[in-house]
């Protein structure tokens, strides 16, 4: 199947208008950042608004996504694990799986990555940074600078690096450097800080690859829209099997960029629910939690106003989560501003529910998930029971569970 890419002026009226020019989604978002980074923002935010609509660009970029990344991604029909929720007079949700696992580096960080790399060399820039926490981000910012020739320095908590040690290996042999980060926790948002740090000092020639639809203006709105390709297929893919639109999406959120990507092509779509899930770690009563949307208070990490784990003095509380791609305090604002307008709802899962819930997607469909998506997947025993009908899930399934397997089996003490 072939996708015929949508023109970029349907791709805008499909899309809502935010953020606004100061990027802020509501009161959230913005750029609250050193004055030396404020240069580099602004002129990101002139080459892709230039780029977005330039026919070379997107030619380069669509066969790029085409033959290196093997898009279009399929949309699936989990068939036994629709069957394993269908109520006793044949009623139930029908389930299918947007695939982003089976995208080359196996997660939906490639499609950010690949679009960010093919701007940075427009922008003359040939030094890449980039901040990871499970490390996808990580391996797919080395993948595309292996494939353009540019030098990589990926920042990686201790901790991160040891619990996703496949994935630092595979970084290395692509020619990246990891740069290890023991400040705070050793996790993701120790790593991003690292990151901001290394562009304060080399704004001139280096281009930092973000990962998630977080940080200061642009990002949030440049991620989203590199990584909207899934819900522009989505949409496609839904018309081409029923001939309609999704009921229900539903997809993880950690920095929110998966979810975000799956969200955007539908957000004015009033019939169809949008669903996030955060990471509940031990439980949103105890201190080991990642559930941002869920327990946070808006405030500032970053460079963006958004939710955030924050104690009385606004001091950021460290998260957990058994996932390390969900494993941040903080979440992109347009998570924010759409929970606060009700248009999108949030739950959040713990730990062991994940953890189940991989194992159920693997024994019944012989898809091993991320532990990332496996929140997802998770909140269908929520879910299921709950609706009436025959409604359409379209649950994205954001990456491959190969980086987890040792966690998880040191989990279940196998
Ligand atoms: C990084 C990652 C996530 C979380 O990041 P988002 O920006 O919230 O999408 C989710 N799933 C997988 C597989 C990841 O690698």
């Amino acid at each position: 199947m072939t996708i015929t890419p949508l023109p970029p002026s349907s791709q805008a009226d499909a899309t809502t208008q935010l953020p606004d020019a100061l990027g802020r989604f509501g009161k959230f978002g913005g750029k609250y950042v050193p004055e030396t980074l404020m240069p580099a923002l602004t002129e990101l935010e002139q080459f892709f608004l230039q780029y977005r609509n330039d026919p070379d660009y997107q030619q380069e970029l669509q066969q790029l996504q085409r033959d290196y990344v093997g898009r279009p991604s399929p949309l699936y029909f989990a068939e036994r694990l629709t069957a394993h929720y269908a109520k006793p007079d044949g009623t139930g949700a029908q389930i299918y799986l947007k695939r982003e696992d089976l995208n080359h580096t196996g997660a939906h960080k490639i499609n950010n990555a690949l679009a960010q790399v093919l701007l940075a060399k427009r922008m003359g820039k040939r030094r890449i940074i980039a901040e990871t926490g499970a490390g996808q981000h990580g391996v797919a910012t080395a993948t595309v600078c292996a494939r353009f020739g540019l030098e990589c320095i990926v920042y990686m908590g201790v901790q991160d690096m040891e619990r996703q040690a496949l994935n630092v290996f595979r970084m290395r042999l692509m020619g990246a450097t990891v740069q290890p980060v023991s400040a705070g926790t050793g996790t993701l948002k120790d790593a991003t800080s690292e990151a901001i740090r290394d562009w304060v000092t080399n704004v001139e020639t280096t281009h930092y690859i973000l990962g998630s639809v977080a940080g200061p203006h642009p990002y949030p709105m440049l991620v989203r829209d590199f990584q909207a390709v899934i819900g522009q297929e989505t949409r496609f893919q839904c018309q081409e099997k029923w001939g309609g639109l999704p009921d229900i999406l539903l997809a993880c959120v950690g920095g929110g960029s998966n979810a975000m990507g799956l969200f955007h092509e539908f957000v004015k779509e009033d019939s169809v629910r949008l669903i996030g899930i955060e990471a509940a770690g031990e439980g949103v009563d105890t201190e080991k939690h990642a559930a941002t949307l869920t327990k946070g208070r808006p405030g500032v990490l970053h460079g963006a106003m958004s939710y955030l784990l924050q104690d009385s003095d606004g001091q950021v509380i460290e998260p957990h989560s058994i996932s390390a791609g969900l494993d941040y305090p903080g979440v992109g604002p347009e998570h924010s501003y759409l929970k606060d307008s009700e248009r999108a709802e949030y739950y959040s899962v713990t730990d062991q529910k994940a953890v189940e819930a991989l194992r159920r997607l693997s024994q019944l469909e012989g898809i091993i998930p991320a532990l990332e998506t496996s929140h997802a997947i998770a909140y269908l025993e929520t879910l299921c029971p709950q609706l009436s009908g025959s409604p359409r899930i379209v649950l994205n399934c954001s990456g491959r569970g190969d980086k987890d397997v040792q966690t998880v089996s040191k989990f279940l003490n196998l």
